[in-house]
């Protein structure tokens, strides 16, 4: 029900008095785009004044914008490095930022194979918060009557380690879920979820999704919307549901918990809700006992109006699953975020995948943008690097340009590339809207993981010095990432040049090729795969003599030069997925799991 309040906003009649404070701030952030901008850089130039990377440039206590973007230069994870690592070895001194570095957050962006290390203060927290808090009033303005019901989301925390400094790194998403905003959040009806804090704080992943799961069938009419951060997620639930619903139909029937439930607290918890229902085991194992599975999600939870899912950027990929699996239920889009930073959140969260927009907040940082020619950079080459950048403030970018987002955070990053491309599709007021084309030099992704060309050259380099004994070599290769089965895996394209052809490499050794390729992966990878379960074995499909010498033809009957032409390191392509693929003459998983500890190993 609309209020009519003094504070009713532009955007729409809130929900609540509450949502119209949210929707004002809303309001009142996107007008004032350019003088939040500036207050928030000198904020953050004035409170790091003393530290000693401002210090380095010789601020000398200026705030102002022209001095700041003259003297302090743009920045990567790399030229970070070293102070990186001096806060992660103990140096609690004012390095970065004036306040102490309260934790490491672990992105799933990679250096030298390891996730890097965002380092954050305690008040980033209340900023995230702010950031969540306005979702729902946003989302209340399109879906009425959240209110009258819960939202099954399948949230994990993922494992934690302390640098040899005694910092803890981990997740955003897990420092933000241990937190007391999250665990102490007070009641509002319309963010009322199925899943209970112990099964969501639960580090084991089976405990955790299994009662979530269970949690969200028990309450199935409730359940209003349906989510996880990434649609990855979301279909990895329903895959688990595939597995396991048998037993969790057990539970039900019976009211007794599987005992592969062990977290003590957990178990309590469930224990006290599950009772006898052989009904609903009825209903689930009617359900879930039938070959097709379209649609299962409205007819489990049929009173579901939308799922909350990020299907942006890479996550693009899994639309028409999550189409099939939902019958084509709406795909909400919320929030735009990093480790570094949260940006900004989609004020139409309910539109198309393809017309998705977020509004970067210009309370949340001070943000800066370098041109990008998409046309440059077709081939991975970062011409950007060459130029000296010119880099344009927030209010200032232009429609239908694309940028790479840069920016500087209270917690003290400068100036630094955050590797995400935008588009600029609009304004809200004064504050720019984005569309999300790419994170730059990304070849393969799956859930969070983010391979490059460099990471797949080198793991393909690392594999194939087992043909040596088959005196056979990779001419040529490939990749994609196959996600029609759940988890999806990466497959690479292997063209080989067999010397001896009484020796050509078996079954085996190509498997161990796969192998040794997944160790060669960085550790986000390689935790996909062995912690999270959210990466199948890599494949290699070994093609036929010949075969990257007609998918250059094909290039070029298309207009490609045959001068600067180069075999393309991931294909996605249709036709060319079909020539490939009806050139395979042998198919080979990794039989094992690579090595992955959540312990940096440097
Ligand atoms: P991480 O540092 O691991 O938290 O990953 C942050 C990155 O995830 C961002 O820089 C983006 O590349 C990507 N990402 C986050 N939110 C979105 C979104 N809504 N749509 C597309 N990509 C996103």
């Amino acid at each position: 029900m609309a209020v009519d309040s003094p504070l009713s906003s532009p955007l729409g009649p809130p929900a609540c008095e509450k949502d119209a404070k949210a929707l004002q701030f809303i309001e009142e952030m996107t007008r004032n785009a350019e003088s939040v901008q500036q207050r928030v850089l000198a904020e953050i130039l004035s409170r790091n004044a003393e530290t000693e990377y401002l210090t380095r440039f010789q601020l000398n206590g200026a705030t102002d914008r022209e001095t700041f973007k003259s003297k302090l230069p743009v920045i990567t994870y790399e030229d970070l490095q070293p102070e990186i690592h001096r806060i992660a070895n103990g140096d609690r001194s004012a390095i970065l930022s004036a306040q102490p570095i309260s934790e490491f957050l672990t992105s799933s962006g990679t250096s030298a194979g390891e996730r890097k290390l965002m380092p954050t203060i305690k008040e980033e927290l209340d900023r995230r918060q702010l950031l969540y808090s306005l979702l729902m009033p946003v989302m209340n303005l399109y879906v009425a009557g959240l209110d009258k019901g819960k939202g099954l989301y399948f949230l994990f925390v993922k494992s934690e380690t302390r640098t040899p400094g005694g910092l803890l790194a981990r997740p955003v998403l897990t420092s933000y879920y241990k937190s007391d905003h999250f665990k102490t959040r007070p009641y509002d009806p319309y963010n009322v979820y199925t899943s209970p804090n112990e099964a969501i704080l639960c580090p084991d992943s089976f405990q955790s999704m299994y009662t979530q799961m269970l949690c969200g069938l028990l309450d199935r009419h409730q359940v209003l919307r349906l989510g996880a951060v990434f649609a990855s997620g979301l279909l990895r639930a329903i895959r688990f549901l595939q597995l396991n619903w048998r037993q969790l139909a057990h539970d039900m029937e019976t009211g007794s918990l599987n005992l592969k439930i062990t977290d003590p607290l957990l178990r309590e918890c469930i224990v006290k809700t599950l009772k006898p229902n052989p009904e609903l085991a009825q209903f689930v194992h009617h359900e879930c006992s039938k070959d097709d599975w379209e649609g299962i999600i409205v007819r489990i939870w049929p009173n579901t109006k939308y799922l909350d899912v990020i299907v942006t950027g890479a996550m693009a990929q899994y639309i028409p699953t999550l189409d099939y699996y939902s019958g084509g239920l709406p795909l909400a889009c919320t929030m735009y975020a990093s480790s570094e930073c949260y940006f900004g959140l989609n004020l139409n969260p309910m539109c198309k995948p393809s017309e998705v927009s977020y509004t970067i907040m210009p309370n949340m940082a001070y943000f800066e943008f370098s041109p990008h020619e998409p046309n440059l950079d077709s081939t991975g080459f970062d011409f950007t690097r060459e130029l000296p950048p010119k880099l344009v403030d927030l209010v200032d970018v232009e429609v239908g340009n694309e940028y790479e987002l840069l920016i500087t955070t209270y917690a003290g990053l400068c100036r630094y590339r955050v590797g995400d491309i935008l588009r600029v599709t609009g304004f809200h007021n004064s504050a720019p809207q984005f569309h999300f084309v790419r994170r730059k030099n990304v070849l393969l992704s799956i859930d969070s993981d983010k391979t490059d060309e460099a990471e797949l050259q080198t793991a393909v380099e690392n594999a194939s010095h087992l043909l040596r004994e088959h005196n056979a070599s990779v001419v040529e290769y490939t990749s994609h990432a196959d996600t029609k089965t759940i988890p999806g895996h990466y497959v690479v394209y292997w063209e080989l040049l067999v010397k001896d052809s009484t020796n050509s490499p078996d079954n085996d050794t190509l498997e161990q090729c796969c192998l040794a390729m997944e160790e060669s992966l960085n550790s986000v990878y390689r935790q996909g795969r062995v912690a999270d379960n959210s990466i199948g074995p890599l494949e290699i499909r070994v093609v036929k003599n010949g075969t990257f010498e007609e998918l250059m033809d094909y290039a070029i009957s298309r207009g490609a030069s045959i001068n600067q032409y180069k075999v393309p390191r991931c294909v996605n392509f249709t036709p060319i997925m079909e020539l490939l693929d009806s050139r395979v003459v042998s198919a080979h998983f990794s039989p094992a799991l690579p090595h992955w500890s959540p312990e940096r190993s440097q």
